[in-house]
């Protein structure tokens, strides 16, 4: 290279070259503890993860354009010479620097807002400088602002190989990343550190490129690689990485699954008496999707390891009553059973039903949440202590430090994706043995997410809706049509309908959420005096809210003004239409989860999602798929593809780590493929395993813990 580019790399360029003795204090033996920490703040804390700091996108240095044929919005690379370079104060203090292109005479300025004194020296008239970025006509004619820019002489070489553009932090510029990468690279490949973690039988097969030629790929491109595939990420150095990244996260997963199968858990076998006894008490029989993942949770408690199993079911499809069933199984061994809800409304609703089935059958359920009485609470404490309470059902507050179970066998998680890995963690430390455990989700996870996120879980899946429900009808209407709405509300009502009219959700302000909530309901009660209209949103005491939904649970309220806090679980059959306002605000996962609220019973039922206009891009994408679609898992795919694994999944709380290169929609192959490959090493207790691990993870395995 020759003179630098930007000042603020000039300057710490010579900062770091003039610390020549290694920091001892960092595992980047040439980064100076400074630039080890801004590494550290974008993750990088070893030579090894400097490799794997891949870019994000290419510029093309390798040409020289000409100023007049410059596309607007493209950057390009132009060769001008400088005619002056004066400080103007007006409008603000600013470098101008005014050239022209030798190559056609055509004049071009540059311009910098920020710059340091020593340019006006540097970017002194006759000096020739290689210039990339994008062009725009400006008050002087073309102009490039801030453009990054390099001294170069007459015949000056153009690089051969494409120019990495990295993720970079605050205080870490591209050309430092550039060199620190460089220097990582030059290192690995002397020191052997580039060489393959995975044997040839593994990467033969899958036509997989070599791991040395592969990185070296991505960060030097050569001017003739296909510019398509390195920025679509479908170039064969691209599909290494990517197998690379997924396989370690298979093998993590597998790891921590096979850990916690090796942990002791009570065996619970299958004592069918309760269990009939409950069969025989209800209206309906089990489909046999429910049937099938009875099973598979009756096989797993009667292991004598701890089960770590999801059950997944689309909204509706009857996950509470095979959790019952399971809780009898614990109970019929004699341990005890925690029921966890994420919300009061929900964790009432289940004590309520669950209660109703159970305690005909001698079983005693203790209730438990945050904004319990105290003395109401202190007796169920000391119900699920001494055991005389066989099941416990409850908010997150099931899990509190003064709650101990007496012989907790089995602990079921509804809706677990709205529960942090902390509170999941609180709950396995809970059981003295390790307790089995259930996770329930209506969050339909797609396959590909499915077999990398929750490859540590065994899944069983409710893919059948009970019989005699009808379809629910979805329409799209206008805010301004708010009055035609009411009256359709009004007349099903009158009809003897029951109906949701669910307010906005507004995220910045719970308190605004309820002021329109409140709103809405004494607008609807003065319009419709005949109506008997209840309300419900998260601030009601729970006791106050669980009378107003008993109240429509009993039919005595027709309709229900609710904030989202009904969105989870609940269950009215006799609701058959629901209106949601301001839909265009809502994720579609919450969406689909308001509206499976109806079409529980044999009525028709219809969702009118109202939307304010106009809809953004995004929002109306949102809208179209949950109008299209009534299939929990499509919608799922959808909302996969337009949120990304990240959000879908909601980073803080999965607690995993997110893949950045592949993307496990796209390259759902190279998922398959890895989970096999991953079964196979760990299997043959290849040192392929932890060479891989180490590579990709280094030290961050503490979510294996979770
Ligand atoms: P989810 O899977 O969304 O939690 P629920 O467990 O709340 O669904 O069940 C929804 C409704 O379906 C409940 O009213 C439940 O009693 C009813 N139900 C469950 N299983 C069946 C079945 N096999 N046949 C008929 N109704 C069922
Ligand atoms: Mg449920």
């Amino acid at each position: 290279m020759p003179t630098a580019s930007a000042p603020t790399s000039t300057s710490k360029k010579r900062k770091a070259a003039s610390t020549s003795a290694p920091a001892a204090a960092t595992a980047i033996s040439f980064a100076t503890p400074a630039i080890a920490d801004k590494l550290a703040r974008i993750g990088i804390t070893r030579e090894a993860d400097l490799i794997l700091h891949l870019p994000l996108r290419y510029e093309d240095e390798t040409r020289i354009a000409n100023i007049r044929d410059a596309l607007p919005g493209i950057p390009g690379q132009f060769e001008v010479e400088v005619q002056s370079c004066d400080v103007m104060y007006r409008p603000r203090r600013q470098l101008v620097v005014k050239c022209t292109e030798p190559a056609s005479g055509e004049d071009v300025v540059l311009r910098f807002l920020n710059f340091y004194m020593s340019q006006v020296k540097q970017l002194s008239a006759g000096k020739r400088l290689r210039i990339f970025g994008e062009v725009k006509p400006g008050f002087f004619g073309a102009e490039l602002v801030h453009p990054r820019y390099k001294l170069v002489g007459e015949a000056t070489p153009v690089p051969d190989a494409l120019t990495p553009v990295y993720p970079a932090t605050a205080g870490l510029g591209q050309y430092q990343l550039r060199s620190l990468i460089e220097r990582a690279l030059k290192r690995a490949d002397l020191n052997g550190s580039l060489a393959d973690t995975l044997p040839p039988e593994v990467l033969k097969p899958l036509r997989l490129s070599a791991f040395a030629a592969s990185v070296k790929t991505l960060h030097h491109p050569p001017p003739d690689a296909v510019l398509i595939q390195l920025a679509e990420r479908t170039h064969p150095a691209w599909t290494r990485l990517k197998f690379d990244e997924l396989l370690a996260q298979q093998i993590a997963m597998r790891i921590a699954h096979n850990t916690r199968r090796d942990k002791k858990a009570p065996v619970l076998k299958p004592g069918k008496s309760l269990q009939q006894k409950l069969l025989k008490s209800l209206p309906f029989a089990l489909t046999k999707a429910q049937h099938r993942a009875l099973a598979e949770i009756a096989n797993d408690l009667a292991q004598p390891h701890p089960m770590q199993r999801l059950l997944q079911g689309d909204v509706g499809s009857g996950k509470t009553i095979v959790a019952a069933l399971a809780a009898l199984q614990a109970i019929e061994n004699g341990y005890q059973v925690a029921l966890m809800a994420p919300t009061e409304i929900l964790a009432e609703q289940h004590f309520t039903k669950i209660a109703k089935l159970l305690e005909p059958l001698g079983i005693t359920v203790a209730w438990l949440t945050g904004s319990q009485k105290k003395k109401e609470r202190a007796a169920s404490v000391e119900a699920v202590e001494s055991g005389a309470a066989q099941l416990a059902i409850g908010t997150h507050a099931l899990f509190q430090d003064d709650v101990t179970f007496k012989k907790l066998g089995l602990a079921i998680i509804d809706e677990q994706h709205r529960f942090g890995v902390g509170q999941r963690l609180a709950l396995r430390q809970k059981a003295k043995v390790e307790a089995h455990q259930l996770m329930m989700s209506a969050t339909p996870i797609p396959r590909t997410l499915a077999m990398s996120y929750f490859a540590d879980l065994d899944v069983s899946v409710i893919d059948e809706l009970p019989p005699g429900r009808t379809p629910i009808v979805t329409k799209l209407v206008a805010d301004a049509r708010r009055d035609e709405v009411l009256g359709r509300v009004r007349a099903a009502c009158s009809e003897g309908a029951q109906a949701y009219w669910v307010c906005p959700l507004i995220e910045e302000s719970e308190k605004l959420q309820l002021q329109t909530a409140l709103q809405t309901f004494e607008q609807v009660q003065a319009d419709f005096p005949d109506l008997k209209v209840g309300l419900v949103h998260g601030r009601l005491k729970p006791s106050e809210k669980a009378a107003v939904m008993h109240a429509f649970q009993s039919g005595e309220v027709q309709l229900l003004v609710a904030t989202t806090v009904i969105e989870v679980g609940v269950d009215v059959p006799n609701a058959s239409l629901m209106v949601i306002e301001n839909a265009e605000r809502m994720a579609l996962a919450q969406l689909h989860q308001l509206r499976g609220r109806v079409g529980r019973g044999a009525a028709k039922s219809t969702c009118i999602l109202m939307y304010q206009g106009p809809l953004s891009e995004t929002a109306r994408a949102r809208l179209k798929v949950i109008f299209e679609n009534t299939d929990g898992f499509e919608i799922a795919r959808a909302d996969l593809q337009l949120r990304g694994p990240g959000e879908f999944l909601g980073a803080r709380q999965s607690g995993l780590p997110m893949l950045r290169f592949a993307d496990i929609d796209k390259d759902a192959a190279l998922v398959e493929a890895a989970r096999d490959v991953a079964a196979r090493l760990i299997g043959e207790n290849s040192p392929a395993v932890g060479a891989h691990l180490d590579r990709w993870l280094g030290g961050r395995t503490h979510f294996l813990k979770a």
